[in-house]
């Protein structure tokens, strides 16, 4: 027997459709690549999507095919993503910040039959046409005005083709299990890989997201995501706005603090999302300007950890909100969310923004648990700490093409590769990247946890550390530091402010005062360059 209840396909198309039938004149705004502000609404986003999905098919495009994207977040990216999907075809959206090697790579693997992008990649697309071996369409997301006179690509017009689109077009009606978007990890170990989301994976994942305890969206929320569109889908914003009926507003690839702030005040946001160096300059700028946040209740922070000046910062000075999260390409990318339970909210202050520095409890569709070297479980005690394993129905089964080979073990649980606690109340924290932590004398020390506290001292800008090889320790923790424009920091000034703020044992065996950091093309600090640069780095202490 089965249950008697309708078959209604969870697809992408559902989300852009409802929201056109339901919040049709609710905004979509955007900064343009080209200048200046576009007003939309999900309306019209909706009908050019479906001009531009009409488009794609009379250029060929069918079930299955790739259809690639460098592109900004902005309406057109938004329109594309959803036409893309929509006619049955995987929206790849590639990061324009890989090697230009990666990005060949990606295209190249993913077998993209057309690559749509802004105004602003023409040069470096132009540059790696030749190496590009399956696209046939360049389309560049722009207007006629804004054409090339000259190219050595054979551009169509994004804009033109919208004109000319059908506006009659249907959604293709597929399996929900039929694939939606393909997004590659940005592989700071060997090749990039593909992780193909589903229609179901998808829809499934931004109705959890939308709910209370995660983004708690609704038609009354302007939101905000500052996290690009190739960082895993912006955690699910363009869909999770559809869904709900949001304002969505975006940046158009603009990240200076001053732009992103003005957007905030001018239009109303209520939520926003972004990786913490993105908060550091907007925090950095109103401490110098002075202004306040506005209508903003809300940060969701996630993509390396929220250090705790940031979460003081926000809520104390200007009554916002910190959801800390923690996700990864591979998950869509939610996993959990760090919104206080009644136990926590209870606690004093102090206690509760340590609860907010953990990455947070497992939304509803997650199901996780940690491991030590056997494989067996750890304890929820938030002390014993091993690999974190996962497991719902929108993390990665396989990569793309199968590349990597088999990534689940038996009972089909996933290997995040961090190294984490679980607490009592649910709280999982990440200790480390499996391959960040220090291991010193048999113990671990975590890379992350001296970070975040070396951030906290005098004129200390961004902080790193590494294990340098040790003779009698097996590895001590070597610090870098960025220092604040005009600021004059020390190894004496960080170790006397560490003092007494972590264990004796974790105090870094030396500090030195560097002028950048390497960092990811999504933003996280690129552990396997420093360790490279310092390779052959003598510890004081050796
Ligand atoms: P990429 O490696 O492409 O930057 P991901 O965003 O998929 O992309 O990276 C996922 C990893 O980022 C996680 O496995 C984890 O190590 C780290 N990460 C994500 N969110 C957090 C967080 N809130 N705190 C600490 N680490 C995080």
């Amino acid at each position: 027997m089965i249950g008697a209840m309708q078959d209604w396909p969870l697809l992408v198309s559902r989300l852009i459709e409802h929201a056109r039938t339901n919040h049709g004149d609710r905004e979509v705004v955007a900064l343009a690549v080209e200048g200046g502000t576009v007003r939309s609404n999900w309306r019209t986003i909706a009908d050019r999507a479906h001009r531009f999905g009409s488009a794609l098919e009379t250029l060929g495009i069918r079930h299955g095919d790739r259809v690639a994207t460098l592109a900004w977040n902005t309406h057109r990216h938004v329109e594309s993503w959803y036409a893309i999907s929509g006619v049955g075809a995987v929206a790849h959206t590639i990061n324009p910040r890989l090697f230009h090697e990666q990005i060949a790579y990606i295209a190249n693997h993913a077998e993209d039959r057309i690559l749509a992008f802004d105004l602003s990649f023409l040069a470096m697309v132009e540059k790696l046409a030749p190496e590009l071996t399956t696209i046939e369409h360049y389309i560049l997301l722009t207007d006629r005005a804004h054409m090339p006179a000259n190219s050595s690509l054979d551009l169509l017009c994004y804009e033109d083709l919208v004109a000319a689109g059908d506006p009659d077009h249907a959604w293709a009606v597929i399996d929900e299990n039929s694939p939606a978007g393909l997004c590659y990890t940005s592989g700071t170990t060997g090749n990039p890989k593909g992780v193909l989301y589903s229609h179901r994976s998808n829809v499934l994942h931004a109705m959890t997201a939308a709910s209370g305890d995660c983004f708690a969206m609704g038609v009354n929320t302007s939101v905000l995501p500052i996290a690009p569109m190739f960082h895993a889908n912006a955690w699910a914003i363009p869909y999770v706005a559809a869904l709900t009926g949001a304002k969505l507003v975006l940046n158009g690839g603009n990240f200076d603090a001053p732009t992103l702030h003005k957007l905030i005040i001018d239009e109303g946001v209520t939520l926003s999302l972004a990786v913490p160096t993105v908060w550091l300059s907007v925090l950095q700028y109103l401490e110098k300007s002075g202004g306040n946040l506005g209508l903003l209740k809300r940060v969701a922070i996630g993509g390396s950890a929220v250090p705790r000046f940031m979460v003081e910062a926000f809520q104390r000075d200007y009554g916002v909100t910190v959801s800390h999260l923690w996700g990864m390409t591979e998950m869509s990318p939610l996993g959990t969310l760090g919104t206080l339970c009644p136990r926590v909210s209870a606690m004093d202050e102090a206690e509760r923004i340590d609860h907010q520095l953990k990455q947070g409890r497992a939304v509803f569709g997650v199901e996780m648990k940690i491991v030590g070297e056997d494989h067996a479980e750890l304890p929820r005690d938030g002390k014993a700490f091993g690999r974190l394993l996962v497991r719902g129905p929108w993390i990665v089964s396989r990569y793309f093409k199968g590349d990597g080979g088999d990534v689940l073990d038996r009972d089909g649980w996933f290997d995040t590769g961090d190294v984490a606690t679980i607490d009592p109340n649910g709280y999982m924290q990440i200790v480390d990247r499996s391959k960040d932590v220090i291991k010193s004398g048999g113990e671990w020390i975590s890379s992350i946890e001296l970070e975040n506290a070396a951030v906290g001292a005098p004129g200390v800008a961004e902080a790193a550390v590494i294990g340098i090889a040790h003779p009698k320790w097996d590895e001590r923790p070597l610090l870098l530091v960025r220092q604040k424009d005009g600021a004059s920091v020390s190894k004496e000034s960080v170790l006397a402010y560490l003092d007494g703020k972590i264990a004796k044992w974790w105090t870094p065996d030396d500090v030195l005062v560097v002028d950048d950091l390497p960092h990811t093309a999504t933003g996280k600090l690129l552990k396997t360059e420093l360790r490279a640069r310092y390779k052959d780095y003598k510890l004081p202490t050796a």
